[in-house]
């Protein structure tokens, strides 16, 4: 676990991570396929059966795309966007992908406080 504030926006941040798949997860997918063939040899199933052990290796592909798809999502920050995996690649798309945010946020605010909706707000303010 990490805990750590964002370089933009200050906010603090608390992210689990780890480079590579858990061991257990592979002992998951061990476990399966061990599983599914012995299955399939004790119901009649010929020799080929053992060639499903190939699908270890898609299996481990795809689950460790997840795993990075997750650490990516994790590491982005919810507040202004800022994602370190972008600045690395590109700083200056980080850098709009930040702005558009924060730009975001300012005009949703000027539009929650615009002086157009001050009879709304203070009808707000009584209830
Ligand atoms: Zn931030």
């Amino acid at each position: 676990m990490a805990h750590y504030l964002c370089p933009v926006c200050r906010s603090p941040r608390k992210v689990h991570l780890q480079d590579r798949l858990p061991l257990i997860t592979h002992a998951r997918i061990a476990t399966s396929l061990v599983g599914l063939i012995g299955a399939l040899l004790l119901g009649g199933a010929g020799p080929w059966a053992l060639r499903l052990a190939t699908l270890y290796l898609p299996i481990w592909a795809v689950l460790e795309f997840a795993h990075w798809a997750e650490q990516k999502a994790q590491t982005k920050c919810r507040t202004c966007d800022f994602d370190p995996f972008l600045y690395q690649k590109d700083w200056r798309a980080a850098r709009v992908a930040v702005e558009l945010r924060l730009n975001g946020i300012k005009s949703e605010m000027l539009a929650k406080n615009s002086p157009a909706r001050a009879p709304e707000i203070a009808a707000e303010a009584v209830h």
